[in-house]
């Protein structure tokens, strides 16, 4: 074999590998989620799967409100506005996060507004003071972080050691391993930016806009807050999906 030849076949070898991970990373989805990775434009916003109100006293309903008309909508409508540019024709978000290093700003910042916040809202429920991991997650959690609390507490400086806006996720790799991570602005674990790559599991958003109604610069308050609200019931379900799929 001559040397471009070799290159040529390693360099096969490696693109493989890193598509293989993308497609198993997509692969440890729920049926819902790959249907929002697959989705093209013109994107629209799905219901909100509790009242506005339900979250009430620890995420107040104008926050809600405002974070699910205002935030949220917004980041649909530039989103589509964006991909009406014939070159973006048919890109899915899951193809858009796969070269986010390459988009403009405007549809990497966009596409990821949409996505993140869309899972943020399906990972939230009314509050339920029981309500903890359970089976497999729980199980893998205390394994990685030796307790549910060690956990929080670990969630909790990821969340707040995050200077600016972002977003603090706990995730799947492609190996089911537990991993907490932190990404600026609209970016997530998704995307080819992202230092660890990973399916996330749950999520939460460190923008100002979704708690400084009612909490100001108290960002500690906020996430103490968000754990009355998170629906584990529904991650732990969907996670013994993940770790079933190949
Ligand atoms: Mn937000």
């Amino acid at each position: 074999m001559n040397r471009k030849k070799f290159l040529q076949n390693t360099l096969g070898v490696f693109l493989s590998a890193n598509l293989l991970k993308t497609i198993d990373l997509q692969a440890k989805s729920t049926e819902n989620e790959i249907n929002l990775l697959k989705r093209i434009a013109p994107f629209t916003q799905e219901k909100l799967g509790f009242e506005k109100n339900a979250l009430e006293p620890f995420f107040d309903t104008l926050t809600m409100e405002i974070h699910f008309e205002k935030h949220h909508k917004a980041y649909i409508d530039n989103l589509n506005k964006a991909l009406l540019e014939p070159k973006f024709k048919g890109f899915t978000l899951q193809k858009i996060f796969n070269q986010a290093d390459k988009m403009p700003t405007v549809i990497r910042n966009n596409a990821g507004g949409h996505w993140n916040h869309t899972f943020f809202w399906s990972i939230l429920n009314a509050p339920n003071s029981q309500n903890t991991p359970e089976g497999n997650l729980l199980k893998m959690i205390e394994t990685k972080f030796d307790s549910f609390t060690k956990f929080k507490e670990e969630f909790t400086k990821a969340a707040l050691g995050r200077f600016g806006s972002g977003w603090t996720w706990l995730n799947i790799d492609s190996k089911n391993e537990l991993f907490i991570s932190s990404t600026p602005n609209q970016d997530n674990p998704w995307m080819n930016t992202s230092k660890e790559k990973g399916k996330p599991i749950l999520a939460l958003d460190v923008w100002e806009h979704a708690y400084y109604l009612k909490y100001q610069n108290k960002r500690v308050d906020y996430i103490n807050a968000f754990w009355n609200v998170v629906n584990w019931a529904k991650i732990s379900s969907d996670f013994e999906v993940s770790i079933k799929k190949k």
